[in-house]
């Protein structure tokens, strides 16, 4: 725990990024430090052992905890994608955002059924990890969890995903 408090420490705040009046979480700092980010990492993913087959982790911060979260439990890696970017895309979610209209996303590469734990580095509304799990679902694929680093409190973002699983490991 002592370990993991200085972890946070490490995460930067921001202001004004990227946008006026918007305190950006910048979590490149916690990365930087090998010992903060495994057991970050290891934190993340410590309530969902033995529950899932597959790690999805979102565009782009997404895929640096998902990444670790998979090799260091050896399960499967699913990238879910911006518009655009995969070949054989197999599912799409369309998804407001402040300003403007965002899509997600992802490959068919798993048996329908799987266990799929949903990472991402920052929960603020909610949206992207709302439309993430509709994703898994038009997949059809089981939802095992949803792990995120750090919860903005404060924004709706944990009703939004109503997911009585979702596992932040730091908040404000
Ligand atoms: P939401 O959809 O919950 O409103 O926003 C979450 C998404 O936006 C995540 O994919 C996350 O990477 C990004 N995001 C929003 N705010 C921040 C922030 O303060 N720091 C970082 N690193 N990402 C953020």
């Amino acid at each position: 725990r002592a370990e993991l408090t200085r972890a946070e420490s490490l995460i930067r705040e921001v202001p004004d990024y990227p946008s006026a009046g918007i305190l950006f979480r910048d979590i490149t700092p916690l990365l930087a430090d090998g010992r903060a980010f495994r057991e970050t990492v290891d934190a993340l993913i410590a309530p969902f052992r033995g529950a899932f087959d597959v790690v999805a982790g979102l565009e782009a911060r997404g895929f640096l905890l998902a990444s670790a979260a998979a090799y260091a439990s050896g399960a499967g890696l699913m990238p879910i994608r911006k518009a655009g970017k995969l070949p054989r895309p197999a599912a799409h979610v369309e998804y407001a955002l402040e300003y403007g209209d965002a899509e997600v996303e992802a490959h068919a590469d798993f048996p329908r059924g799987s266990r799929v734990l949903l990472i991402d580095d920052v929960l603020a509304t909610g949206g992207t990890l709302v439309a993430a799990h509709t994703l898994l679902g038009e997949l059809g694929y089981a939802a095992a969890g949803t792990a995120v680093l750090f919860e903005i409190a404060g924004l709706g973002g944990r009703e939004a995903v109503g997911d009585p699983t979702l596992h932040t490991v730091f908040r404000s």
